[in-house]
């Protein structure tokens, strides 16, 4: 049986989620971003921080002891939390998609019980979709769960899990069973003490250095409850590609509004050094807060396209909602690439530097991996596949 949940999953004002994801934003990640990024380590006091004010579990229904925050409401605190450390509000927005998925398609009581857990004890979700051997072709698992019983076992090899050493449980794709085809998929709740994890290598990347995602080794076992009711192909069409381009763009967002914050704080520098002119990077500034607001409205329009959808099987399933979300991820991910360019040529060698108060080195780093995660390219060829029988609407 597959069905959507009606977990409170909705456009919402800036409400007191958001006001407490902005505020450890500010007063918790901005103070250690740059040394979260320097070092590559795991930002321990804003993902700590979320979770003493019950934050894990902003997505989780209040039923469930968890807050019954709006995806709104989580979307604009990603918004704020991306502006001081892209890491951080990346861990946060890859725990609330895992959330997502268990709170819309994890019905049994072993998920249920499992979800209040999670919001009595904070636990933080990692995500192992990728694997060596298939990449970034999401739907298709290579790994495959057996069973004995009511037991399961799984071997994964991943060539990356974002967080994988600090999280509690880790949501992985694999083949329903060993003789099934490698898109025919369920998603697996794997947590101790049946996960062991080993971990392949380091995580030394160019950007969301803060993520530590290095690859691993996943071994899991234990109650074949603990795979989701729902096959993955439904989870996600319905779930998780939406959510992740959601949240994922929420968070670059914050990246591209930070850069802007930037850039205006110097050419109003610039304007109170020459009284009377009008600087000529001002032009460019309005150039790109045009493109800023332009990003603003995709991701308030998209997220508005979700909440009308998002109890609607046949909606979520539609060609042109899977089209329009993905055209969200890819030009969310352009937008922000092209606002940092803009804003570094409006500060100049003052973003370049890495050590000036308009340097840009942290967003120009973090930006580029928008584009790859799930890559674009790749994003693409499945919506130019769709465009082939899409008759639109
Ligand atoms: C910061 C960060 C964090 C991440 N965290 C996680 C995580 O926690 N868990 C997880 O599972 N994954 C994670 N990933 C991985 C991510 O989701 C992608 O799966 C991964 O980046 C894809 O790797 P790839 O570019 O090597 O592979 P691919 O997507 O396979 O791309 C490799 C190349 O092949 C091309 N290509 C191959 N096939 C096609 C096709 N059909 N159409 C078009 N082009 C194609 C691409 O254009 C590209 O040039 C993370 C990635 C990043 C950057």
């Amino acid at each position: 049986m597959t069905s959507v949940s009606d977990a409170p999953l909705c456009l919402g004002e800036l409400g007191d989620v958001a006001a407490a994801m902005a505020r450890i934003g500010e007063q918790v990640a901005a103070p250690v971003a740059d040394e979260v990024d320097q070092a590559a380590r795991f930002p321990a006091e804003s993902i700590g921080a979320l979770g003493a004010e019950g934050l894990l579990g902003a997505l989780v229904p209040r039923d469930l002891g968890g807050l019954g925050a709006s995806f709104g409401e989580v979307s604009e605190g990603l918004v704020a939390l991306g502006r001081h450390c892209a890491s951080s509000a990346m861990v946060a927005a890859m725990h609330h998609i895992q959330v997502a998925c268990l709170v819309r398609h994890g019905h049994n009581a072993v998920l249920r019980d499992y979800l209040a857990e999670l919001a009595e004890h904070q636990y933080l979700l990692a995500s192992a979709t990728t694997e060596v051997g298939t990449g970034g072709d999401l739907g298709s698992s290579l790994c495959a769960v057996e069973t004995t019983g009511r037991t399961f076992t799984l071997e994964k090899q991943a060539p990356v899990i974002s967080y994988g050493s600090f999280a509690d449980a880790i949501l992985c794709t694999a083949r329903r069973a060993p003789d099934g085809p490698p898109n025919e998929q369920v998603l697996v709740l794997c947590r101790p003490p049946g996960l062991l994890l080993e971990q392949v290598g380091e995580w030394n990347a160019l950007g969301f250095r803060g993520t530590c995602s290095p690859g691993f080794v996943l071994r899991a076992s234990g109650d074949v409850a603990s795979i989701l009711d729902d096959p993955y192909d439904v989870i996600s069409t319905r779930t998780m590609l939406p959510t992740a381009h959601l949240l994922w763009s929420s968070l670059w967002l914050g990246i591209a509004s930070s850069a802007i914050d930037r850039a205006r704080r110097f050419v109003q520098a610039e304007a109170r050094k020459h009284p009377g002119t009008t600087p000529t990077a001002a032009l460019r500034l309005a150039e790109t807060n045009a493109l800023l607001l332009q990003f603003q409205e995709l991701v308030r329009g998209s997220l508005r396209r979700f909440e009308d959808a998002q109890h609607d099987p046949a909606q979520l399933e539609g060609i042109g909602f899977a089209i329009a979300m993905n055209s969200l991820k890819v030009t969310a991910s352009t937008l922000l690439v092209d606002i940092i360019r803009q804003c570094m040529l409006i500060c100049g060698l003052a973003s370049y530097r890495l050590d000036s108060p308009y340097s840009m080195g942290r967003q120009l780093r973090d930006s580029m991996g928008a584009s790859l995660m799930v890559n674009n390219d790749r994003i693409m060829g499945n919506n130019a596949q769709m465009l082939l029988v899409h008759r639109g609407e």
